[in-house]
């Protein structure tokens, strides 16, 4: 199955010319992400030659929702959907012994040197260093015994070292827990891993969710996983590099500043430190990064939270059709949805619905179902012409909000909805499209023309 681990995956991918290959020479600093960034959205790339380091790296593995759709054999319409009945129902994992598991081909012996095992890039200019940016961050909470999974930025800071970005949610609830201990919290960090269980990371689950059984829902099949060796806790039996260690307690470095998603820069700041003590991987391994605010980054973030945005719209407005994160709002603040408007004043609830699911989400367009959600250019012909800005409009303000919106204040801003549906009442003859009898049926070849 394509689907099975990273290199069924770029083999599904070359095998389509979705992916190259990149054999001459490329430098882990800067260099690299170039690349990556000339070829955002459109090839994954394989680098199997680095300058100064043994290993391979690949990227932008799912830089298309066309090929994540593909991934999960949907259509990518259907994404959100298929996501959020992945959520309702997980599927447990499936352990297998040490022996048939190839993430445990090779062990690392001795000490641990991270960025002679991994080759890990510096992607942007005032990158405070080398980051792993796709590296699945597993915990388990001892007292129910389930996973938690969620990628966060690690950046190598000792052989052994890394600063880890803890945001308040899964994992830095259950560390702090520890900490009040004053206990390490046990943790694996796994790179390079099949692209369902890479979207199955992102899923924004209730605590308590193993994100590793909704990659098994996501599959249709539970997820072959294997036991670290040092540590309590199950990783993907096919992952590229597993990482063995534990995140300090009391113990506080420097990190950032790091470019992010919304393309500037997360500040640096004082941050939890993680010690690995022990690793294993494939045998010539490859080592996944992900650009950040690449296509592969803003849609492995969109396409859990559309899913989740359409969920709350549905509640409140069931007519609702499509939810777009957009790509100009880094997936993550400019929010497109799309309803069957049954009553009025649902424009504005399924606005308010939308704008609530996240502090992040800023600015959410609800638009009639003829207006097509992904197409920004009829989005923009609908702001154009189905809104009154004294009328159609949602303002919040003092919200919670996205700290990496420079804009914001320490984290809170203002939360703005455009209801550009059209009023039930309206004279439907204002609000009706031009359009030619016989257009959507004509074909230029009967004309003698091309296309
Ligand atoms: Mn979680």
């Amino acid at each position: 199955m394509h689907t099975e681990s990273l290199r069924s995956w770029l083999e599904y991918l070359r095998a389509q010319g979705a992916m190259v290959e990149v054999t001459r020479p490329v430098d882990l600093r800067y260099e690299l992400a170039a690349v990556v960034k000339r070829l955002d959205g459109q090839k994954a790339v394989l680098f199997s030659h680095l300058a100064g380091h043994g290993g391979r790296v690949a990227s932008g593995i799912v830089g298309s929702r066309e090929l994540i759709a593909q991934a999960l054999g949907v259509r990518p319409a259907e994404l959100s959907r298929r996501f959020a009945k992945a959520l309702e129902r997980p599927i447990p994992t499936r352990p297998v012994p040490r022996d048939q598991a190839p993430a445990k081909e090779v062990a690392v012996g001795g000490a641990i040197d991270l960025t002679a095992l991994c080759p890990v890039p510096t992607h942007h200019r005032h990158d405070a260093g080398p980051y792993i940016t796709a590296g699945l961050f597993i915990v388990r909470d001892p007292d129910t015994g389930k996973q938690n999974v969620a990628i966060h930025r690690l950046q190598v800071i000792g052989p052994n070292r890394l600063g880890v970005l803890l945001l308040p949610r899964h994992t830095r609830q259950l560390y702090r827990r520890f900490e009040q201990r004053g206990e390490p919290l046990p943790c694996a960090i796994v790179i390079g891993v099949d692209p369902l269980t890479l979207l199955a990371s992102q899923a924004t689950a209730a605590y308590g969710v193993d994100e590793l059984e909704v990659a098994g829902a996501l599959r249709g099949e539970p997820l072959p996983v294997v036991r670290c060796d040092t540590v309590d806790i199950e990783v993907p039996a096919t992952a590229e590099f597993v990482l063995e260690g534990r995140v300090l307690p009391r113990t506080r470095a420097p990190e950032g500043p790091f470019g992010e998603f919304p393309r500037y820069y997360g500040a640096q700041g004082e941050r939890e430190v993680v010690e690995v003590m022990a690793a294993t991987h494939r045998r010539d391994p490859i080592f996944h990064t992900i650009l950040p605010a690449g296509r592969e980054h803003l849609l492995l973030g969109a396409i859990p939270r559309e899913a989740a945005i359409f969920d709350a719209v549905f509640r409140v407005v069931p007519g609702v059709q499509a939810v777009h994160l957009t790509p100009g709002g880094s997936c993550r603040f400019h929010c497109v949805v799309s309803i069957r408007k049954e009553e009025e004043g649902q424009g504005k609830l399924a606005a308010l619905a939308a704008l609530s699911t996240h502090y992040d989400v800023k600015h959410v367009v609800v638009v009639d179902e003829d207006i097509d959600a992904f197409d920004l250019e009829s989005v923009e012909w609908a702001l154009a012409t189905r809104f009154q800005a004294d009328q159609d409009l949602v303002l919040v303000s003092g919200s919670q909000a996205s700290r990496l919106d420079p804009t914001s204040a320490r984290g809170v801003g203002a939360k703005l909805g455009f209801d550009c549906t059209i009023p039930l009442d309206a004279d439907r003859f204002r609000f009706t499209p031009i359009d030619i009898p016989g257009y959507d049926a004509l074909d230029l070849a009967d004309y003698g023309l091309d296309r």
